[in-house]
């Protein structure tokens, strides 16, 4: 049965090689088979037939047929029968729908999805020409997969005894990947749908989860097996056997702009009030909380992004905040508004989503046939956004273990089964979590009140307390605004007897959206000397404050923080230096977050103990276990566990404290263990 080649179309293209692709045909030639696809714009073939263009896109596959007919004659003598070629059509500008648009109408129809990559099959070696024996009168068929039906029985002696010859056939790779449409085109929290993608030969292996690509095909069908593995009767499962893929930037940033809103948003940021009228809008129907609006503002803009160390290291730019506090209060609503107002936000809940859902994994399932998928979760997908994580205390063990790598090198490694991947989780995370004992209190080292590990908490830049105020002044000014606030959501009655006048957000949310998304992508700060100084100053000063108190009260880690908030400050107003002010704001939202996490105990600003709630002796003990097992591993490439305790013997710690401490890094995601009795250290880009 012979391919639907069109004679006259088959022509038509073998003209329209000559003039528009001739050179990258020669180019095949010389490649081939290296290189065995011809890339064509579709805008190119409706300049020279609009017609076969259209065609293109509705009955795809007699005009691919025909077009890569074209180019093996054109290609003469080079192309061998084990590496087929391709033509791969891309930039199609019609038929390019929301992947959770794409349905029934569009079947067997050439399709652009502009998409955000899932996961990934392993490759999967797919019969393309199947060999088949009959066992009882010997006979030999070829069967081209998709294109001829296998038969029942054998064509010449009509018995069921045809068998597969595997080592006669021919087999090409097939990879499956699930996409979804990007972030920034869903808003919010809109369930998505996944579409399957079927990549083959020269495609395989381009993308990774967390990629965002444009892909054109066709979409295809097939038929649905039940939950017990039959064949449904009348219903299918759509596939994109994908044609060609382009990687494409992805960017918090990537959000339209017009000249016209340009000159708006440098007028705004030209107020002298601009930061107040930013945090003032940032989440207008959460009452008071005036520090940690500001925190969050600071937290959109971000720092200056990927500032290389002399030693090589990478800081991030990406600041991340963690709001602890009562159940029922502001949060989970300050949350879904930040969601949905940065181009590039996810809200998930450490509660909901489970094994690897947060970080990356591989796992074995169906989608791989039974193979290995690496499937990408919240922080990957999110990856040049912000991801809001409700519940943080809730994550399950595995994403926590993983979640400190992508906190502070952002990136996140897979390692399992042979299969080793990195992946991109270049997001801040806006976090949320509840006290153990209902209620957050002052009294009680912050972790003690939650499951999160010391080390864990240390990854934030910022943590605040959000507490329910026992006060009923306020609480009858907070039930006021929140009167109002429904009020003007319902209806326009805010100017009725009763209810105060709204407060309009000085800046709407479209517009702060956009500049926001402009100052991310245009203004890079850097520190000025009075603000490095004025930053040094108060390093000084909290580490003498501590020393006196026997306790060292801030780490360099905390510099970098102070830093970050410094930098997405001066973005606030557009500005490329950062200027003394901006180290004032940075400051004050961290002796505000010192302040209220240590409110009864006498002052104490030790931020080791703060977090930890572990005495400096403690902490010091630790970090020699630590060093003992990096030094050993430095040497050996691993470290015994045997050895490890010995070691520590001669810094006079008994075996007892010295397990115990292994078992608060392993916990505590710092280090791990390969096999028993070997013990590793977790690397990290930043340390
Ligand atoms: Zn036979």
């Amino acid at each position: 049965m012979p391919d639907m080649v069109v004679e006259g179309i088959k022509s038509r293209f073998e003209d329209f090689f000559q003039k528009y692709y001739k050179d990258q045909i020669n180019d095949l030639t010389v490649s081939y088979p290296s290189n065995r696809s011809l890339k064509v714009d579709v805008k190119d073939l409706e300049k020279f037939d609009a017609e076969i263009a259209e065609e293109l896109i509705e009955r795809p596959d007699v005009i691919l047929d025909s077009a890569k007919e074209a180019l093996v004659g054109m290609l003469g003598d080079v192309v061998r029968e084990d590496n087929d070629v391709y033509v791969r059509f891309f930039g199609q500008n019609v038929n390019t729908p929301l992947i959770m648009d794409v349905g029934s109408a569009y079947i067997s129809k050439m399709i652009n999805v502009d998409a955000l990559v899932v996961k990934r099959s392993e490759i999967i070696p797919r019969v393309k020409i199947g060999v088949y024996k009959c066992s009882y009168c010997g006979a030999v068929y070829k069967f081209r997969s998709g294109k001829d039906e296998v038969p029942e029985v054998c064509p010449e002696c009509k018995r069921k005894s045809l068998k597969a010859v595997e080592e006669e056939s021919k087999f090409v790779d097939l990879q499956k990947i699930a996409v979804q449409d990007p972030l920034e085109k869903l808003r919010g929290n809109t369930p998505t749908w996944q579409l399957e993608v079927w990549l083959v030969d020269d495609l395989v292996n381009k993308v990774i989860p967390g990629d965002r690509v444009d892909i054109t095909g066709v979409l295809r069908i097939r038929k649905r097996r039940n939950m017990k593995g039959k064949l449904e009767k009348d219903l299918y499962t759509m596939y994109l056997d994908a044609s060609s893929l382009s990687p494409k930037q992805k960017e918090f940033a990537e959000i339209a702009i017009s000249e016209e809103e340009e000159r708006s948003i440098i007028e705004l940021s030209k107020d002298p009030q601009i930061f107040e009228n930013i945090w003032r809008s940032v989440v207008p129907s959460v009452y008071g909380h005036e520090e940690v609006k500001q925190a969050i503002v600071l937290q959109l803009f971000g720092g200056t992004p990927n500032k290389t160390l002399v030693d090589g290291g990478v800081i991030r730019g990406d600041i991340h905040i963690l709001l602890i506090g009562d159940p029922g209060s502001a949060k989970t609503r300050i949350l879904q508004t930040v969601t949905k107002l940065v181009p590039k936000g996810i809200y998930v809940s450490g509660k909901s989503v489970t094994g690897g859902g947060m970080t990356a994994v591989a796992e074995r399932d169906e989608f791989a046939e039974g193979g290995w998928t690496l499937r990408a979760g919240a922080l990957v997908l999110g990856s040049g956004g912000i991801v809001c994580i409700d519940e943080f205390d809730k994550i399950e063990e595995m994403d926590r273990a993983a979640l400190h790598e992508a906190l502070e090198s952002q990136t996140i490694s897979v390692a399992k089964a042979g299969i080793i991947a990195t992946f991109n989780a270049k997001a801040a995370v806006l976090a949320a979590a509840n006290p153990k004992y209902g209620r957050f209190d002052p009294n009680i080292y912050p972790s003690e009140q939650f499951d999160i590990p010391p080390t864990l908490l240390s990854r934030f830049d910022l943590i605040f307390p959000i507490k329910d105020i026992m006060d009923e002044e306020l609480d009858k000014r907070i039930a006021d605004y929140i009167l109002v606030q429904h009020a003007a959501a319902g209806a326009h009655i805010a100017n009725i007897e009763g209810y105060k006048q709204v407060e309009l957000p000085a800046i709407p949310s479209d517009m702060l959206r956009k500049y926001i998304a402009y100052a991310r992508k245009n203004i890079l700060p850097r520190l000025s000397d009075e603000a490095s100084k004025r930053i040094q100053e108060y390093y000084v000063e909290l580490r003498k404050a501590g020393a006196r108190q026997g306790a060292v009260p801030i780490t360099p880690r905390q510099i970098e923080g102070l830093v970050r908030l410094a930098e997405a400050s001066a973005k606030t107003r557009l500005d490329n230096i950062v200027s003394i002010k901006d180290a004032e704001r940075a400051i004050a939202l961290s002796e505000f977050m010192l302040k209220t996490l240590a409110v009864d105990r006498g002052g104490r600003r030790d931020i080791d103990t703060l977090l930890t709630g572990m005495p400096r002796e403690k902490v010091d003990k630790i970090n020699s276990v630590l060093s003992i097992i990096k030094g050993l591993e430095e040497k050996e490439g691993s470290a015994k566990m045997q050895n490890v305790i010995e070691e520590a013997e001669k810094a006079g710690m008994d075996a007892g404290t010295t397990t115990k401490y292994i078992n608060e890094l392993e916990k505590s995601g710092d280090v791990f263990s390969p096999r028993p009795g070997i013990i590793k250290t977790v690397k990290r880009e930043s340390e």
